[in-house]
């Protein structure tokens, strides 16, 4: 009997020093200094130093990262439980040095890039010296790669790229920028000439690429290859928000929790009143369900691979974008008008649960994959009747008894009462 829902009890001793450091250390230098992470201050870069020293001395540096990769291999379920607490703190998973868009593209570096392209840009990037950025969606369209336009031409030792981005994250600040072409993943350094970032939208950046030339090793993996690489980054991307997320449903579960046993209406606490009572249930239940369902997941990928856990990486990717909308939502208005202002986490995370529906391929697309997926193991009846239709499964039982029957006529006669019986119920 393989089941096992328990944590081991040394990686729990990791897991709540991380939650403890994440509560006493990383959230109160949020609080004061917010992005102390990307800092350029030396004083603030020596606090943050400071913090991640311990986090290295921990052997949590980098978790996302297999050991043939360079990382400590922990693999997709203990990242998990690793991300399940680091998600519930905004700026912990780049302290952590595990901050999306960075660990997807560190992956594709990891494991296509050649030791050349490693040394320049993954060993840094681990080292937070270097930051990056993605950009494959394109103002046409984003939902289809088989839209997108940018296009890298050769010319002599270079390659020109020309096209135009859409929602690059974070690419006004990134170092580099990982270009996905329709022949090719390249990567961009942003200074580049030709790399003229517009004005809007300020966080996620609409970007053209103006021919922009890159030396001939700036494409990343084979030519031809971007899919294959988008695949890979978006894979384990998708899992780690999901992961992510079951932190954010928590605390909203939390705070929703902590004022229903704290507020008094109509003579009693508000967590007495059935209505206030159902949505604690149904979050309750929603985060549970979630959570098991992403860990299950995790534990596949772990157990088998990224590709042939596809299917249930798109059905945790838009469920968590569901659980989330409901449980921020129920957490909201449990709060009441506190719960609408920004003095709390919860209004900012009601407002940005309907990205997750959309950021990493919208809800639809994912919906159709796994119903395609899954339908690829069924088959289609035959004739008029499913194959659950009662009537014709009574008739082969019956045709399955008859050498039965033959030799014991009295069993016949006690299944004719029954048939008699059950007939005359109806
Ligand atoms: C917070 C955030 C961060 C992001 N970061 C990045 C990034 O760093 N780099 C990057 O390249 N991109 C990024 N994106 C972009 C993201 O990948 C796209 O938004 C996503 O792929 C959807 O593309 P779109 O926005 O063009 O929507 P569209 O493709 O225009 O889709 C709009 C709507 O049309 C409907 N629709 C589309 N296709 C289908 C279908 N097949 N079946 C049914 N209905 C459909 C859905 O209702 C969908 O919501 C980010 C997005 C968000 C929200």
């Amino acid at each position: 009997m393989a089941w096992e829902f328990s944590t081991d009890p040394e990686f729990q001793k990791q897991l709540d020093w991380v939650e403890e450091f994440c509560r006493e250390e990383v959230e109160p230098l949020d609080y004061v200094f917010p992005y102390a992470v990307r800092s350029k201050d030396p004083k603030i870069k020596a606090l943050v130093k400071g913090l991640q020293d311990q986090i290295k001395d921990h052997g949590l540096w980098a978790i996302f990262l297999d050991e043939d990769l360079g990382g400590p291999g922990y693999g997709q379920l203990k990242l998990g439980l690793l991300n399940e607490v680091l998600g519930r703190y905004g700026s912990a998973p780049a302290m952590f040095g595990a901050a999306a868009p960075d660990t997807g593209n560190m992956e594709m570096l990891a494991a296509y890039g050649t030791d050349e392209q490693k040394a320049r840009w993954l060993t840094p990037m681990l080292n937070q010296d270097l930051w990056s950025a993605y950009s494959m969606t394109e103002p046409q369209g984003g939902s289809d790669p088989n839209l997108f336009r940018t296009y890298a031409t050769r010319d002599g030792d270079e390659w020109v790229i020309n096209g135009e981005k859409w929602f690059t994250s974070a690419g006004r600040v990134a170092d580099i920028l990982f270009v996905m072409c329709t022949n090719g993943m390249f990567v961009v350094p942003r200074d580049t000439p030709g790399v003229e970032i517009q004005p809007e939208p300020r966080t996620h950046n609409h970007i053209i690429y103006n021919e922009v030339r890159v030396p001939l090793d700036h494409l990343l993996g084979p030519e031809d290859g971007a899919k294959v690489l988008a695949q890979r980054r978006l894979g384990g991307g998708r899992i780690h928000h999901a992961m992510r997320t079951i932190a954010q449903c928590k605390l909203a579960f939390d705070m929703m929790c902590e004022r229903a046993l704290s507020r008094e209406s109509h003579g009693k606490i508000i967590g007495e009143h059935q209505m206030v009572q159902e949505k604690i249930a149904d979050s309750y239940a929603a985060i549970r369900m979630l959570r098991l369902f992403v860990l299950e997941t995790a534990w596949k990928i772990d157990n088998t691979s990224t590709q042939e856990t596809r299917t249930d990486i798109a059905a945790v990717k838009y469920t968590m974008a569901k659980v989330l909308r409901e449980v921020s939502f129920n957490a909201l208005h449990i709060l009441g008008s506190l719960g609408t202002t920004n003095l709390t986490p919860i209004q900012a995370m009601y407002a940005a649960a309907p990205t997750m529906g959309i950021a990493d391929g919208v809800d639809e697309v994912h919906k159709a994959t796994v119903a395609r997926n899954v339908l690829k193991s069924y088959r289609p009846h035959e004739g008029y009747w499913p194959t659950e239709y009662i009537p014709a499964k009574r008739e082969a039982a019956w045709q399955k008894f008859q050498p039965t029957f033959d030799a014991d006529p009295d069993l016949l006669a006690l299944a004719e009462g029954y048939k008699k019986y059950f007939a005359n119920r109806h």
